[in-house]
C-alpha cells in the first residue's frame, strides 16, 4: 500500500513522525510536508512564488520532502512531482490540537486531506486534542486502527474522514463514534498591546461558546472521551436554500 503523509505542523513535528512510524507497518509512506509550521493555513495554495522541495533527514535517516508551501501545496506537489502516481490513501497529521467544529474550516491539516479527496483519493485527517503532554504514538496507533477499518469498508474514491483522538490515556478512550461537525462559533476577541517602539498590535483570543455545543457532534463526543470520525465533503452548496432560491423570480 502506498501512503502520502502530510501535515500542517511542519515536517519536523513529532505528530508526523509518530504517524509515519505507525503507518509504515501498513505500507510505504512518503512524506511531503511544509518545511515550517503552517497551522491555520486553511486551503491556501501558493501562486505568487516558486516552491522549493528539499530532502529532509533526521540523523542519517531520510524523513521525507519539505516544501516551502502550504499543506494543500504539499499534497498537489506530492502527488504530481514526488510520488508520480496514485497512492492508495492520503493521510494528514497527527495534528497537535483538535480539528472539530468550525476549526475544520481554518485547519491546514483538514485542508490537506480535502485536497487529497478533491484529487479522487481516499483521505484522512488525524488530530489529537491538545494537552500539556500529547501522546502522539498513542494517537497514531488509535488512528491507524480506525484508518485500517475504514479502508476495509472500501469507501468510495475521494472519501474524506476527519478523525479526532481525545487527550486522555489510550486505555481511557471510550470507543469510536461517527459524528457530525459542530457548528458552534467562537467568542472572538483581541488583546491590544504596545510594542517596544510604541506601536499598537493585536493578538487574537477566543473561546468556544461551550454552552451551545450539541450532544451528538464531534466537539461533544471528543470532549466525552471518544475517538470521533466525521465524513466531510467539499461541496459547500446549501441544497435546502438552493431548492428554495430556485423558486425566487430573478432577473438582470
Ligand atoms: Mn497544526
Amino acid at each position: 500500500m502506498r501512503i502520502l503523509l502530510v501535515n500542517d505542523d511542519g515536517i519536523h513535528a513529532p505528530g508526523l513522525a509518530a504517524l509515519k512510524a505507525e503507518m509504515s507497518t501498513m505500507g510505504t509512506v512518503t512524506v511531503s510536508a511544509p518545511d515550517v509550521e503552517r497551522s491555520a493555513a486553511g486551503h491556501s495554495i501558493t501562486l505568487d512564488k516558486p516552491l522549493r522541495v528539499r530532502e529532509v533527514y533526521v540523523g542519517n535517516e531520510f524523513l521525507g520532502y519539505g516544501v516551502d508551501g502550504s499543506p494543500a501545496d504539499c499534497v498537489k506537489i506530492g502527488l504530481s512531482e514526488i510520488l508520480r502516481g496514485k497512492p492508495d490513501l492520503v493521510l494528514s497529521g497527527v495534528n497537535l490540537g483538535a480539528n472539530v467544529g468550525i476549526n475544520v474550516l481554518y485547519s491546514g491539516t483538514v485542508a490537506a486531506a480535502l485536497e487529497g479527496a478533491i484529487l479522487g483519493l481516499t483521505s484522512f485527517a488525524v488530530s489529537l486534542a491538545g494537552s500539556k503532554k500529547p501522546d502522539f504514538a498513542g494517537a497514531a496507533k488509535a488512528a491507524s486502527k480506525v484508518v485500517r477499518r475504514l479502508m476495509q469498508m472500501d469507501p468510495p474514491a475521494g472519501s474524506l474522514f476527519n478523525i479526532n483522538v481525545p487527550a486522555c490515556p489510550p486505555e481511557e478512550i471510550k470507543g469510536v463514534r461517527f459524528a457530525r461537525q459542530c457548528t458552534v462559533s467562537y467568542d472572538d476577541g483581541f488583546i491590544m498591546r504596545t510594542d517596544p517602539r510604541g506601536g499598537k498590535y493585536f493578538w487574537m483570543t477566543g473561546e468556544l461558546k461551550r454552552q451551545c455545543v450539541e450532544p451528538d457532534t464531534d466537539t461533544a463526543l471528543l470532549d466525552a472521551g471518544f475517538v470521533t470520525v466525521t465524513p466531510l465533503q467539499y461541496d459547500l452548496t446549501d441544497r435546502g436554500l438552493l431548492e428554495k432560491a430556485r423558486e425566487w423570480k430573478m432577473d438582470v
